[in-house]
């Protein structure tokens, strides 16, 4: 894990003072990198009747793609409001300062299918957390949520009580 550590390059102050960005693309354009990270975040779901992955926009999406193609379901993205063209559903949460939404088409899951959620950092899990929200208000059945990195101590579990969470790199 510590070669998977070395290939993301941490940025201070961006997009804000005082936050330390845990940037990925420097793993993803690594073919070797990009390949032991997707092994590592798909081979806990293989068998496990899982049939669609949803992504949350936009690092999500890199990795939420590939881990549906290897587990050979269907994938899904939730997005920022206002971008997904057909009917959706939506849901709000804290952030530091303020607060955010994001959006799924009402029709994106069938009631009772089994889902994995995938995104690339769970910091505070206020995102993690609306996205869990809007899969049951759909019907679906949560089997877990995928990450690539946990910032620990940020405590995001705390908003995800119950939820099966999976994560490759904690920091
Ligand atoms: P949160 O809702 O606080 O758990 O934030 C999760 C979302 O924000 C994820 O979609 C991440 O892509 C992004 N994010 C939050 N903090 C960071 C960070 N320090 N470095 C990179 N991405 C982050």
């Amino acid at each position: 894990m510590d070669t998977l550590k070395s290939r993301i390059r941490l940025i201070p102050d961006f997009p804000n003072v005082g936050i330390l960005f845990y940037d990925i693309t420097t793993l993803l354009r690594d073919p070797v990198g990009f390949k032991t990270a997707l092994d590592g975040m798909s081979t806990p779901y293989q068998g496990q009747g899982i049939s669609l992955v949803i992504g949350i926009e936009s690092r999500g999406f890199i990795l939420g793609a590939a881990v549906a193609d290897r587990l050979g379901v269907g994938f899904c993205p939730i997005r920022k409001p206002g971008k997904l063209p057909a009917k959706t559903i939506k849901e709000a949460f804290h952030l530091e300062y303020g607060s955010d939404a994001i959006e799924i088409h009402a029709d994106a899951i069938e009631p009772g299918q089994r889902v994995l959620i995938v995104d690339d950092v769970l910091a505070t899990g206020g995102t993690a957390s609306a996205a869990t929200r809007l899969v049951k208000r759909l019907g679906g059945e949560l089997h877990g949520l995928a990450f690539l990195i946990e910032l620990v101590g940020l405590n995001g579990r705390q908003h995800l009580e119950g939820e099966q969470i999976f994560s490759l790199l904690k920091y």
